[in-house]
């Protein structure tokens, strides 16, 4: 086909259009594709098992006509897509593109099975690979200036497990699920400049050392933190030599003028986006809340029409090896024999 591109009919515009719209139906289905998109899309290939990029040669192709690499360091072979979300499954680029539109979309389960014609076990596992992969964009939050920090919680659900393995009950303790060991503590900072973090963190009430694992490496000295009058946090902060700005409980504003508003905005917004979703699992909710905080990031900075699109290209080349296996056994983000110690 001869088409000189600056002298054409829109008839010819046309019949071009309609010639490449068969070309792109057969390459999003074709097997090699994802593929060529995640090499495309990273910046360097690296070894998935060593890390080493410097010392990765072309090995041949597999029988779909996928390439292979060698990594010199381990010896060992892999394709672009070894340990990414879309490894070892038969979904096509194009099911991976319809998937990220019903996301997009925060569609339930049940409705984006409809919607790519998939049974909902396999949208289930493509879900939480997926937010296994948005972890990576917690990872490298950093956070600088003034910065909020105050943590929620929430009830422990146990959607998926067998009665079998749930906390046993006792009738005699009828106050028992209002204890607070019996919730998540979800930890969460907002900086000046709304870079934006929340990481479950325990259960019960936070402690000093719980703060220190998720934010220690998170915010430099020298910054400043604003939080409510806990003890735990003003360990944190001399240990971080960060200023610190405390707000008493039932109060707005301290004597500074500075408030937890932001912070409390972030919370409820993600109470908001929680809610769309008929009841987490407390072993998926980190997931769940990482995907809040990457949309609440593709929310200011993209257009609504991109989203589906830059999801997809940011997640298909994060590592992400969760398998089906991985799913069905994840473990509660704490001890949960500690946490129900009062039950037995
Ligand atoms: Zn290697």
């Amino acid at each position: 086909m001869n088409y000189d591109l600056n002298n054409m009919t829109p008839r010819d515009i046309e019949k071009l259009i309609e010639f490449l719209q068969t070309i792109l139906g057969n390459t999003l289905e074709s097997k090699n594709t994802i593929s060529k998109v995640v090499k495309q899309e990273s910046e360097n290939i690296e070894c998935p098992y060593c890390h080493c990029n410097d010392c990765i040669i072309k090995s041949g192709y597999t029988k779909n006509k996928i390439q292979r690499y060698l990594c010199k360091t381990c010896r060992k072979k892999f394709i672009s897509t070894t340990n990414t979300l879309c490894y070892r499954t038969k979904l096509s680029f194009g099911d991976w593109q319809l998937f990220f539109e019903c996301m997009a979309d925060c569609l339930s389960i049940r409705k984006t099975a409809a919607k790519i014609h998939k049974n909902k076990n396999t949208v289930f596992a493509m879900r939480l690979k997926v937010l296994q992969a948005l972890s990576t964009f917690r990872n490298k939050v950093k956070l600088s200036g003034e910065i909020q920090a105050d943590e929620f919680s929430m009830p422990i659900n146990f959607k998926g497990m067998k009665q079998s393995n749930m906390p046993r009950y006792s009738k005699k303790r009828k106050s028992a699920s209002k204890k607070v060991n019996h919730k998540v503590c979800v930890l969460g900072a907002i900086d000046e400049n709304d870079n934006q973090y929340l990481e479950i963190v325990g259960n019960g009430e936070i402690t000093s050392k719980e703060i220190e694992e998720s934010l220690g490496s998170k915010i430099e000295a020298g910054n400043m933190l604003i939080t409510d009058c806990r003890s735990a946090y003003e360990s944190f902060a001399k240990n971080h030599n960060l200023k610190l700005e405390q707000i008493k409980s039932k109060t707005y504003k301290n004597e500074n003028g500075y408030t937890l508003s932001e912070i409390n905005g972030l919370h409820s917004n993600f109470f908001g986006f929680i809610s769309h979703f008929k009841g987490v699992s407390t072993k998926h909710l980190q997931g769940y809340i990482d995907w809040f905080v990457y949309k609440k990031y593709i929310d200011y900075a993209i257009e609504v029409i991109n989203h589906p699109k830059e999801m997809l290209y940011y997640t298909i080349k994060q590592k992400s090896n969760i398998t089906i296996k991985d799913i069905y056994n994840a473990d509660f983000p704490f001890d949960i024999d500690i946490a129900y110690a009062d039950y037995h």
